[in-house]
């Protein structure tokens, strides 16, 4: 009989404690121990703080440690535990799905004790930590060919209520955008594992290859705007400045709003994030390879939108994702 997944230490002392996550080895590799930190202030609300979930995304490795820096002092009540890289093989390789097994984490929740690893971490994190939270904050970046938004990212969620809550503590991040994507594939994402716990899924998207020491000093405000709205940091909670604007706006995006390659070539943006373009505006260009008499194309916004995420110049396949465009939420 295999080993179970377990901690390495006792979640419930008081005050700050280290320790780590066993994830148990199974046919494809050895057992994996992930650093886990836990601060415990007693009654009040419970987070988990996870980074590292998909591998080429490092903004929220380092915010995580950041965080581990500040928060024994800052936190006045209730739980977090930290786990700044939930999939460490991925965040050594640089690379979205798990080198091992070629999974993306964010698609196998809620896992498998005698799955593969991919799987077995997100069954020692769904049993392990989940059962001891009300919330979790995921923190992501939207890959390294990407751009995009300062943004909190939720699908919608077919509950209401969790739907309300979900929105609300996302806008009290006080981020550029709050974005509700209406996405098809949400089977085996960490959202529907933790909504079918009935609890409460927060994401983070801060786009681009580079971590940059400006979007860092956004993406720490953000958060620490939201755990003041938790109630577990004291503090006011303010806008960040973003283009040299302090302001936040809740917009939604579908299928429909996103602009794919026609043909293979060389994507070239030609807007920037939070960019607003009308019908006919040209967002990017194609340009085909192998023949210089073979035009470029434009690719063109359908409505009038908003840039959401735009493709870093790069080869892109034929009918590949280049730009997500977005609209106001109308209520
Ligand atoms: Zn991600």
């Amino acid at each position: 009989m295999s080993e179970a997944p377990h901690l390495t230490f006792d979640l419930d002392s008081p005050g700050v404690s280290t320790g780590h996550l066993v994830v148990p080895k199974g046919a494809d590799c050895d057992s994996l121990s992930l650093p886990v930190f836990s601060c415990n202030r007693g009654e009040g609300p419970s987070l988990l703080i996870t980074g590292g979930n998909h591998g080429n995304e490092l903004q929220g490795p380092v915010l995580a440690r950041r965080l581990v820096e500040w928060l024994p002092e800052a936190q006045t009540c209730g739980r977090i535990i930290i786990v700044p890289e939930i999939n460490p093989l991925a965040v050594q390789a640089w690379t979205r799905n798990t080198p091992i097994d070629g999974k993306n984490l964010n698609r196998v929740f809620p896992g498998r004790s005698d799955g593969s690893v991919s799987e077995r971490i997100a069954d020692a994190i769904s049993r392990i930590l989940l059962p001891m939270v009300d919330t979790v904050l995921d923190l992501h970046s939207f890959g390294p060919t990407w751009d995009c938004a300062p943004s909190i990212i939720s699908h919608p969620i077919a509950d209401i209520d969790q739907m309300t809550k979900t929105v609300s503590i996302s806008k009290a991040f006080k981020l550029p955008v709050t974005l509700l994507w209406e996405h098809n594939e949400t089977d085996g994402m960490f959202d529907t594992c933790v909504h079918r716990q009935g609890k409460t899924f927060i994401c983070t998207e801060f786009g681009g290859g580079v971590v940059s020491a400006e979007a860092l000093t956004l993406y720490e405000a953000g958060v620490r705007n939201g755990l003041i709205a938790l109630g577990l940091v004291a503090g006011k909670a303010e806008y960040p400045t973003f283009r040299q604007q302090k302001s936040g706006q809740t917009l939604e995006t579908t299928a429909s709003d996103q602009l794919k390659s026609p043909s293979p070539g060389i994507f070239e943006p030609r807007c920037s994030v939070m960019d607003e373009v009308k019908q006919g505006d040209v967002v990017g260009v194609l340009h085909p390879m192998g023949s210089l008499s073979a035009a470029s194309i434009d690719i063109r916004a359908q409505s009038k939108s908003i840039v959401f995420a735009i493709r870093s110049a790069m080869y892109v396949q034929s009918d590949e994702e280049v730009a997500i465009l977005a609209r106001p939420l109308a209520h």
